[in-house]
């Protein structure tokens, strides 16, 4: 019996899922967008744009890793919507083997610490201080991760700043060691688990809260009502759900102005996520107190 040449040891291969957590507006949504270099999860200046869990994937050599950006932990408003997205938060925090919590630099309030004290034990934390773009005097950084650093065992704490792309390397250097081995859990180019129905979905409610923004009820949602896929070309019908006329007139905007922007800026950046061409076709429906029913937010799949 012929022997088989020796393998040369194969490096190490590491997976695993991180999530990121933190308030509102630090910046979650963007720093996954710029870890997996794609668009996935939506970003605003106003808070609670993420309302579903959205993954994105980095796929590296040695190493893939699962982020999972979750909405932020909300505990001004007390509606059924909010209760729902308080225990998809939490139940984030279930299979996970790192936690990247992220703050905004020179900024931790008792918003923030309620986040923290939703961390158990257990699982490693790394402190991202986000936003460190935002300030001139890096110095006045040291002061305030010592103040924050504080407050719980972190693993590793990383300045970083997710709107220029700043120390993504030394984050992600930070995660891949505390990820168990194991083989890839998803295709190397996938970049995120979500599917594309859903991504046109939080895309058009992107636009929509760019365009209107304080003016956008809160309980504004999206429906993907048909979705198409023809060769490269994308059929897509979607439904835009208010709670009142008077906020359908507003969506609408005078002679459709207003939804005619907000729709042909959703169908370009579906076309450059999409990678084909896409035909948009979205309607504005009024659906009376829908953020207060459970029956509602399960149909939608938010909750459990
Ligand atoms: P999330 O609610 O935590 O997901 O926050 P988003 O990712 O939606 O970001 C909230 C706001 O902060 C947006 O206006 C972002 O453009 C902005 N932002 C995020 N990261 C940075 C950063 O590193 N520097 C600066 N200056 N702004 C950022
Ligand atoms: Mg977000």
């Amino acid at each position: 019996m012929s022997k088989r040449p020796v393998p040369e040891a194969a490096p190490t291969h590491r997976a695993g899922n991180v999530v990121i957590v933190g308030r509102p507006n630090v910046g979650k949504s963007t720093l996954l967008n710029r870890l997996v270099g794609t668009k996935i999860s939506i970003t605003s200046d106003k808070p609670q744009t993420t309302r579903q869990q959205v993954t994105g994937i980095v796929t590296r050599a040695d190493a893939q890793v699962v982020f999972v950006d979750t909405p932020g932990y909300q505990i001004e408003h007390r509606s059924v919507l909010n209760r729902a997205m308080n225990r998809s938060v939490a139940a984030g925090l279930e299979r996970v083997d790192v936690v990247v919590w992220v703050v905004e630099a020179l900024v931790c309030d008792e918003r923030d610490e309620a986040v923290a004290r939703l961390l158990r034990g257990g699982i490693p934390v790394i402190l991202a201080v986000n936003k460190t773009d935002t300030v001139k005097d890096k110095k006045r950084l040291l002061p305030f991760i010592a103040r924050v650093a504080g407050l719980r065992d972190f693993t590793a704490v990383i300045p970083i700043s997710a709107a220029k792309g700043w120390q993504m390397n030394d984050l992600l250097g930070a995660i891949v060691p505390l990820l168990p081995e194991g083989p890839p859990l998803h295709d190397a180019d996938d970049v995120t688990t979500v599917n594309e129905r859903f991504l046109a979905a939080e895309l058009l409610r992107e636009k929509l809260f760019r365009q209107l923004g304080d003016e956008l009820p809160y309980a504004t949602t999206v429906e993907i009502e048909r979705f198409q896929e023809n060769g490269n070309l994308r059929s897509i019908q979607a439904s835009i759900v208010v709670d009142r006329e008077g906020q359908k007139a507003i969506v609408i905007g005078k002679g459709g102005q207003k939804l005619k922007v907000i729709a042909t800026a959703a169908r370009r950046d579906m076309e450059r996520l999409f990678g084909g061409k896409v035909f948009l076709e979205v309607w504005v429906k009024v659906r009376r107190g829908w953020a207060d029913s459970d029956a509602s937010l399960r149909r939608l799949g938010y909750g459990n």
